[in-house]
Parts: C-alpha cells; structure tokens; sequence
C-alpha cells in the first residue's frame, strides 16, 4: 500500500472542497454556468493558496459531460479521466521546466487539432512568469486569437514577472491567503477524517507556520501525523516542527515590557534548550512587538492572525503601557536582532539586548507632559494632579512651587532689595508707584509689587498655608485676604478666563496701585487702555475687581506723559524699548508659530 501525502489526497475536486477564495470560486461558477468562460484565465496568488487546484477544477467543469453546472460531476467519462491524470485533452506544462520557445511551438502544434474526446482542449501552464521573453511572444499571437476549442489556464507566484502583454489578454483571478479560522477548521476536519486528535494550541501553531498556505499546512499536518500519535498536543508540534513555544514567546515578551529581566533571561534559556532557529525565535518575538502596537492603534487588531485569547492578552499587556514605549522596546529590540545576525555570540548579543530594553523603562509622551504642566501652572486642582504618574507629578510640582507667589516674608523683601543694590538703582521709597521693568535688572512684575507698598496694609496669609505645597502645589487663598498688591497676577489670570483681550490689556498696565476706595492702573501709553477705559469695560472690570478682591474699588486710569519717559543717558526708555520689543518680528513670529501671547516683557542685563 503507497502512501499518499494529504496535500495529494485532501486535494479539492468540486468548487465546494476548495479552501478558502470564496469571491474568485463564485465568479467562476458564474461564468460556467452563465457559459461566459474566458479563453485565457490566469491565477495569481502565494504557493499552495489553491492555483492550479482551481485550474483543474475549472478544466473539468468546462469538459464535464453533465453541466453546465455549479460543480462538475466527478462521475462522467472525461472528470473521471482528469481525476486520474489520464485526459488526453488537458495539456499541463510546468512552465519552470518548459520555458523556452520550442515547447510553446509544440504546445501551439498540438492544440492546431480538435480535441479527441472531451469538447474542449485545455491547457494548464504552471509557473508561468519562468516563460523565456520568446516563449512568451510566440504564445502572444494564439491568446490574441485563440482557437475556440482552447481554454489556456494559466498560473503564477509571481504576478510582476508576466509581461503586460500577456497580462492584458487573460482574465485575472488573485488568490488571497487561507484566513486562520478557515486553514484551521480545514485541517481539523482532515484529522478527524484520520482519527487523529489534535489539541487547539497544536492546530493554532500549525495554521500560524503555514502563513496562509494550505499546502503547508497539509505538509505540516502531515509531518506531525507521522509521530505516530493519535492524540496531538502543543508540545509534539513545538517538537516536531521545531517550534518556540508560543508560551515562552509570551512570557519574554511580558517581562521585556514589565522590566523583570529574571524572567526574561529565563525564557532565553528555554528557547534555547528547545534548540530553537533563531531567525524564528526573534522573528516571533518581534511579531509580538507588532501585535501589542497594533492593539494600540484603533480597528487595526483585526489585521492579526491570532487567536481570541491571544488577542486579550495583547490587549491587555499593550494598554498598561504607552504606545511610545511600545515603539522604543520595538526599535531596540529591531536594533538588537540586526546585531545578534552578526554577532559569534548570538546569545549574549540578546542578553546584551533585553538588558538594554528593560532598562529603558517607561516613555511619558512630551505632550502629555506639557498639558500636565500646564494644568498645574494654571492652578490645577488637586483632582488633575491625582491624575499623573507620581514622578511627573513631583517634577511639576517642584516646578509649581518656584511659580507659585511667595508671601511677603523679611526674606524676600531683603532679597528683593540686594538686586536692587547690585543692579545699582535708586531704592524705591515705599508707596510711590515704580516701572515694572527697568533696565539693568530682571525682576517679576510680582517683586515689583512687593517693592511698592509696605506688607502691613493686608494681613500676611498664615505661613502654613503657604508652606504645605506639597499638599497643594497652587493654593488658593481666601478671597477675603486677597490684596491688589500681592494677588494682581492671580487676577490677571482670574480676568484671563472670562476675557483674553481685557487681562492682555491689563497686563500693559505700568503699575497698579490701590488707594483708599480707588484703584489706580497707570498706562504709559493711553492706547494700551483705551478698550478698558470704555464705560461698558469698565463696569465689567469693576465687577471682576469686586468679585476677585472682594472689595468695591472704583477703577482710575493714570496716563503718564510718554514723552518724559526718556532716560537719562539718552538710552531709550524703559517703555519704549519694552514697545520696540512687542513689535520685534522675531517675538512676533515666535508668537505666531506657537500660536502664543506675549505675556510680560522683562528687560535683562545689557550687552553693549
Ligand atoms: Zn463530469
């Protein structure tokens, strides 16, 4: 008794049996039963996806002496004779081993005759693209004008290698690979037809080797049937294929991710007692890699091959981590593989790699790190920072609290006075209004404010309050205590969020200053608060004040005269050069790139 390998005896003999290629079987039938058959019809597709099986099929069917039907009989004179190979009207060249213009002489010799018993010749040629650029142009001028008792079937791998020619006088049918699922439930009904048992985990590992291809998946199948079990587990594949088990593959790839190199270098040494082929070790890993990005990115978990179970452990490994992280490990672990083909030491290449890749660690995207940024700074609430990882979260407030407006405390007062001593400037007598920003020296609007009046006419916030920004990074201080003097900025901010031009404008203001029941906002140039000075404004911005300060101040705009504002060496003003900077391109076009407001403008030391 001869045996017959599976990939013989499962071979498809009606549309039906054939696995897979559902659209390219349906519109074949169509075109036998509607009689509308293609003289020339070339398969294009990946090896062992059903090419030349259609081809005799549809060879059949166009002879079959019962049709035309859905499928042909299988049972007349002239299906029989092609099931056996015997039909002396069905040519099948191998187009690898017959390529040159001689056999296609002969072909085009043979096919002068009628055919012998069937009503039609048909010719199958294999392989096709192997056909030499003369064998090719001697076929030309028969598919031009092929005789009527001629239907040429033609097959190729290799779709780019078929000169357009040809191309454009065939009609085209491109096989697809064999889904998972279908390969899958194909190759478990063959076993059970065998009675062989065969474990899920097993035929999971065999349908992925085949990559589609159902004639490796026969030949796999068929390898594992001659381990001589009836019962087929996971491990006889792995064994007999000479696989990496999937579960040390998983397990790397976790323990790349959650940074335990223990486990890692472990499942290293497992796949490497299993003998493994270390282009399909990196290989699987990487696949790996590709699935848990492929989780992060929307609909795209369809593009996987793999199995239900498979795919929430992806899932559930790819949304613990940032996609980010995901592509970094990714591209180490790419960098790793190139060095490890290499390396005469392969294995410690690897090591050297996972090392590499574990310490890595985490990638907080920088977007995400400037929006938490800039929720703190605006005075994030105590739910936002809950929201950040704990480092992130340190970092910003650490960051928060050089930000945040210090209380008017002896320290600072006396600091506040050495910069005026270095910088060399006349010490601002308490209560006069100064410039926000003179030359010389850099100074926050903040300071400035601290400078100008005495800390005695509002009751300092208790110093606990302010010393715990650990608890809150932006403390918010009552509004009973809040002073013009100290809290400007804050309301600056405060007006920001109902009007953006309203707190631009009162930005520009010079100085501002509170006096009894009036609060006085000096503007060198009247054009800075010429909107602000607008009745309706005004009242807008006196209820601001009331609700802010918690106190009814009437609002005065002081004008300076702008033409005393020049300095004495001759130099310009400290106003005009904060103007001339406002009007600089270059902060102009800064501002627009980053889409921007100038904010507050501080003059530094020169260098002249
Ligand atoms: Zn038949």
């Amino acid at each position: 008794m001869s045996y017959l390998v599976l990939a013989r005896k499962a071979r498809p003999q009606t549309f039906d049996e054939v696995v897979g290629q559902r659209p390219v079987v349906k519109t074949l039938q169509n075109s036998i039963l509607r009689d509308r058959v293609a003289h020339a019809i070339l398969f294009s597709g990946v090896r062992g996806v059903g090419k030349t099986t259609l081809a005799r099929i549809m060879a059949k069917a166009i002879n079959c002496e019962n049709g035309p039907a859905q499928n042909p009989c299988n049972t007349c004179k002239s299906c029989l004779a092609i099931t056996a190979g015997a039909s002396l009207d069905l040519i099948e060249i191998d187009g690898a081993s017959n390529r040159g213009i001689q056999e296609i002489r002969e072909l085009k010799e043979k096919i002068r005759f009628l055919p012998t018993s069937s009503k039609y010749k048909i010719i199958i040629i294999d392989e096709v693209h192997m056909l030499t650029t003369e064998a090719f142009n001697a076929l030309l001028k028969t598919l031009e004008e092929p005789p009527a008792h001629v239907f040429f079937m033609f097959a190729t791998t290799e779709l780019h290698k078929i000169p357009i020619t040809i191309l454009s006088r065939c009609q085209r049918y491109e096989l697809k690979r064999v889904a998972p699922v279908e390969l899958g439930r194909h190759l478990r009904n063959l076993a059970e037809v065998d009675g062989v048992q065969i474990e899920q985990g097993a035929l999971d590992l065999i349908v992925r080797e085949a990559d589609g291809s159902v004639r490796d998946g026969l030949s796999l199948l068929d390898q594992v049937f001659s381990f001589g079990e009836k019962e087929i587990s996971t491990d006889d594949v792995i064994q007999v294929l000479g696989l990496v088990s999937r579960e040390v593959i998983l397990k790397l790839t976790r323990a790349l991710l959650e940074n335990d190199p223990g486990t890692a270098f472990q499942a290293l040494d497992e796949t490497f007692s299993y003998g493994m082929d270390l282009k399909r070790f990196t290989a699987d890993l990487l696949g790996c890699f590709r699935a848990l990005i492929l989780c992060k990115i929307k609909g795209c978990d369809e593009l996987l091959d793999i199995s239900q179970q498979e795919l929430a452990l992806f899932q559930e490994l790819a949304d613990n981590h940032s996609t980010q992280t995901l592509h970094m490990k990714l591209t180490l672990l790419m960098q790793g593989v190139e060095e490890m083909r290499y390396s005469g030491q392969p294995r410690l290449a690897m090591e050297t790699t996972f090392l590499k890749i574990i310490q890595s660690d985490e990638v907080v995207p920088i977007a995400t790190l400037l929006s938490r940024l800039d929720t703190l700074l605006a005075g994030g609430s105590q739910q936002d920072k809950s929201q950040m990882g704990d480092e992130t979260s340190e970092f910003v407030s650490s960051i928060a609290k050089k930000k945040q407006p210090q209380p008017p405390v002896v320290d600072k007062k006396t600091e506040s006075k050495q910069i005026v001593e270095t910088s060399q400037q006349p010490e601002i007598p308490a209560g006069s209004s100064v410039p926000l920003a003179s030359t010389g020296q850099v100074k926050t609007k903040q300071e400035a404010f601290e400078e100008e009046s005495p800390p005695d006419d509002t009751p300092s916030s208790p110093p606990e309050l302010m010393n715990s920004p650990d608890e809150n990074p932006a403390p918010r201080i009552e509004p009973h205590q809040r002073s013009v003097r100290r809290d400007w900025m804050d309301f600056i901010t405060y007006v920001r969020d109902r009007s953006v031009w309203m707190a631009q404008d009162l930005q520009r203001a010079d100085s501002v200053k509170e006096q009894g029941y009036e609060l006085l906002l000096e503007y060198a140039d009247p054009a800075n608060c010429t909107l602000l000075r607008k009745d309706d404004t005004k009242k807008k911005l006196t209820e601001f004040v009331l609700d802010f300060f918690q106190k009814e101040l009437s609002l005065r705009f002081v004008l300076r005269d702008q033409n005393s504002e020049a300095a004495p060496d001759g130099s310009d003003s400290p106003l005009k050069e904060r103007h001339l900077l406002a009007n600089d391109p270059l902060v102009l076009m800064t501002a627009e790139i980053f889409n921007g407001q100038i904010g507050d403008i501080r003059v530094g030391p020169r260098f002249r």
